[in-house]
């Protein structure tokens, strides 16, 4: 019998029941393994090479992405392999401008230096952008500004140009978006987010349907050593079962939030993918099954914006999005993003929706 995701995932990667185990074995703690003789003749020899509490968490994720995954210390380092053996000097990658500003000077810091060119270009621009380039890097919804881009008809662009596209699924996830589905060759997630969901680890992953590319991306880890700690794997894997509901919640959250804010003359900008008249929202509805937790807002400038963040009380300042708690940040305090000073970024968490609502009503008052 098949069942939806939010069923899968609380068991998946789950070994079979067995007299006296545990549900999820804990963390599998080695650097080497026992190996007498052959080499070939054990699965697990050094932890770079493999460990078993990854495989058991990336295959649990597979279930999820409808591919391979392979599991990174963190997000960027998924997206590091993912440009490091996508492109080589004479390459051209193709970049939302509006992604991750991590990516964006990774590119432009580490590989343009080395002969690739980096094309940024807004959401518009990307198709363009894509011909003649090997490489085509999405972010839907953007991370910060929330625009959601066609993913179907840019990675078909991509594939008319011979490119490959890579879609970070970060700010929504594989529960309410699958890019491998929607056409993408590889789907990347900092599963420091709404994966792990309690803010108190980092990894990352990407999967893809290509077995020798997901081959290539292993032995990249093994070589560069961006390996992740078994614990957090496991950390990650036990967070997973809750995946489901905790996103309920926390969708149910950003969309009261999104139509509040969306109803006062005294916020402006307010995005929101869930919201009926968003400018991404018809797009959004045909590629995502849920419109997931964070939503933007202008409060028209720093100090209004820094004032309501201090008087919210179920709102924590920090950067990051995605835990049980909500989060919120000014996000030009970092600098790098085409956002406005007064720009908020909030990532609903699993509080009363009537509570939190009721607190960003009160510090927007103040
Ligand atoms: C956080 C994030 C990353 C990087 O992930 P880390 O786990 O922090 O390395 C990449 N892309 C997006 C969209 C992110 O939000």
């Amino acid at each position: 019998m098949s069942h939806g995701d939010g069923t899968r995932v609380v068991r998946a990667g789950l070994p079979d029941a067995e007299q006296g185990a545990p549900f999820l074995p804990g963390p599998v703690f080695a650097g080497p393994f026992h190996l007498k003789g052959d080499v070939a003749s054990s699965e697990w020899a050094y932890t770079r090479y493999g460990n078993p509490t990854w495989a058991r968490y990336e295959a649990a994720l597979a279930e999820l992405e409808r591919g391979e995954v392979v599991l990174f210390a963190s997000g960027m380092a998924a997206a590091a392999a993912l440009l490091l053996t996508s492109l080589r000097p004479g390459s051209a990658v193709a970049i939302d401008a509006d992604c991750y500003l991590n990516v964006r000077r990774l590119a432009q810091t580490h590989l343009e230096p080395r002969g690739v060119e980096v094309r940024l270009a807004p959401p518009a621009g990307l198709a363009d952008a894509v011909q003649g380039a090997d490489l085509l890097w999405l972010e839907s919804p953007s991370n910060p500004k929330l625009d959601v881009y066609d993913l179907v008809a840019l990675a078909d662009a991509a594939r008319a140009a011979g490119a490959l596209t890579v879609v970070d699924n970060t700010t929504v996830g594989p529960l309410y978006q699958k890019p491998l589905v929607l056409g993408a060759d590889f789907a990347l997630t900092s599963a420091t987010k709404h994966l792990s969901g309690h803010s108190d680890l980092m990894l990352g992953y990407v999967a893809t349907r290509d077995p020798d590319r997901a081959a290539g991306l292993r032995d990249w880890r093994r070589d560069a050593g961006a390996v992740p700690g078994p614990f957090e794997a496991w950390l990650g894997h036990r967070s997973l079962a809750t995946l489901d509901v905790r996103l309920e919640r926390e969708s149910a959250n950003a969309l009261a939030l999104a139509e509040l804010l969306g109803a006062r003359d005294d916020v402006s900008g307010v995005r929101y993918p869930g919201l009926r008249g968003d400018p991404g929202h018809e797009v959004a509805r045909r590629q995502m099954s849920g419109f997931g937790t964070i939503v933007g807002f202008d409060l028209g400038g720093r100090e209004r914006a820094e004032r309501f963040l201090a008087r919210a009380e179920l709102i924590t300042e920090a950067s990051s999005f995605g835990g049980v708690q909500t989060t919120a940040e000014r996000r030009l305090r970092w600098g790098g993003d085409d956002v406005t000073e007064g720009y908020i970024r909030l990532s609903a968490g699993c509080e009363r929706t009537a509570d939190l609502v009721a607190d960003v009503e009160r510090a927007l008052h103040a």
